[in-house]
């Protein structure tokens, strides 16, 4: 138990940071070319924003949050997802009275207590994006073309974009009912869950995983033919939108998602190339959140993208990340005087931005330069005796073998140039 992490949890040990990062500079890249700022929001929040905001009727809500006491007595609740705090964070710092719309990006930890399979764990990673203060359907296909943008950048070519419209509050109870009236002969075969959704939220039946609920909802009425005028509209625009900045998409009916507060638009963008847990990004519109965490109207639209999917597909189809870290200059030193010589000197080379180490384990001259290898250090610079007296320095190209001798003055500079391929 110790030395075991908690199931569903993962360390990520240095060897795979790089595919982290990668992806993580890419999305604050497209993010800025869309022009959405970061907001970063607590961790723990108190557990009724999650009740009201993602729903009591959720599987979130019933089933999968670490909830727990504070010392205060108050209930906090680990985010089992990014919406709800941005949402309080939007409300609470009045963020609503400042130019609209606002646009927002983070990156979070979300914590729910699943069962741990591929795909699926209780700590897990999401980018994600909210976009308030905005109605027309330009913002859905903004929305929608950044997660397109970013995904696209990454080379992932099976994901799908599907998208849907779940209506709104005119048109979906219309439409529950027709669901709900077409369930009903078929009431006693669906799962435990379903069985409590047909009265709650009948459409999240329509999201279940179980099989024989999806055979069972085989040939339901889609809300599509249930939207109201506005709805109605609003999908048409969203779909010329989506084809005038050229993002390809698939009309899917199925798509539900599986939190309350979704209006209108519901997306994912889906892939078979990783098992059973294929949505790597879903989102929508939620105009009426902010309204119902106690904020103004102000409708909004983001998505949920979940990073350890990501990482999987790009595992899956070969994707290479882009290496973030490489050592320019490993010191190879002998005696205590050169030590204290590399040390004065590593400084100088970080003021010049280049990455420099030195030995700090003690290990002989041959053990130095094996360990310059395997970091892949590109240049040796060796100091010894013989460096000391004529204040030169054994530069050796570990790339190319080649041994040169320097003058110690000046080395910062001198190395630096060399390292990003300037004349010296
Ligand atoms: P699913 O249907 O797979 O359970 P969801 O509808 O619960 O997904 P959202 O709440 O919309 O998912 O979260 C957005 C994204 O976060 C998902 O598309 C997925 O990529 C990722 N995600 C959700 N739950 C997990 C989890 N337990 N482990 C890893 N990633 C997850
Ligand atoms: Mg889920």
């Amino acid at each position: 138990m110790l030395t075991q992490a908690p199931k569903g949890t993962k360390d990520t040990l240095p060897m795979n940071i790089e595919k982290w990062q990668s992806v993580e500079k890419k999305f604050h890249e497209v993010c800025r070319a869309f022009g959405f700022s970061e907001i970063r929001t607590p961790m723990i929040e108190h557990t009724e924003l999650f009740a009201r905001g993602v729903g009591d009727t959720s599987d979130i809500v019933q089933k999968q949050m670490y909830t727990f006491e504070d010392y205060g007595g108050r209930s906090i609740t680990l985010r089992p997802e990014g919406t709800a705090g941005v949402a309080r964070a939007f409300i609470e710092n009045k963020l609503y009275a400042d130019v609209l719309p606002a646009k927002l990006w983070y990156e979070v930890s979300c914590f729910r207590y699943e069962k741990p399979q591929s795909g699926r764990l209780r700590e897990f990673h999401q980018f994600g994006i909210e976009c308030f203060g905005a109605t027309d359907m330009v913002a859905d296909a903004e929305v929608i073309a950044l997660a397109d943008t970013f995904l696209k950048s990454l080379s992932t070519p099976s994901l799908e974009l599907h998208i849907n419209s779940i209506g709104c509050p005119t048109c979906r109870p219309i439409y529950k009912e027709a669901l709900k009236a077409f369930l009903k002969p078929k009431y006693d075969a669906l799962c435990d869950t379903c069985k409590s959704r047909y009265e709650t939220n009948p459409l999240r039946i329509l999201d279940c995983k179980s099989p024989v609920c999806q055979e069972l909802t085989q040939g339901a009425p889609h809300m599509l033919d249930y939207l109201c005028d506005e709805c109605a509209d609003a999908f048409d625009s969203l779909q010329k939108n989506l084809e005038a900045y050229g993002v390809a998409y698939k009309v899917d009916p199925g798509i539900v998602r599986g939190l309350d507060y979704y209006t209108k638009t519901a997306f994912e963008f889906v892939t078979n190339a990783i098992g059973a847990q294929g949505t790597v990004c879903g989102g929508g519109r939620y105009d009426n959140l902010i309204e119902e965490l106690g904020g103004p109207a102000v409708p909004g639209v983001g998505f949920g993208l979940g990073i350890e999917r990501l990482l999987l597909l790009l595992e899956t189809v070969g994707a290479d990340a882009e290496r973030t870290h490489d050592t320019d200059v490993l010191f190879v030193v002998m005696g205590e005087a050169a030590k204290r010589k590399a040390l004065s000197l590593l400084p100088l080379l970080r003021a010049e931005g280049l990455s420099a180490e030195t030995d700090i384990v003690g290990r002989s001259l041959k053990n130095q330069f094996k360990h310059a290898d395997r970091i892949g250090a590109k240049y040796a610079a060796v100091i010894g005796d013989e460096e000391l007296t004529s204040e030169t320095i054994t530069l050796k190209d570990l790339i190319t073998g080649e041994q040169t001798k320097t003058a110690m003055d000046g080395f910062a500079k001198y190395i630096q140039r060399k390292v990003t391929g300037q004349e010296v």
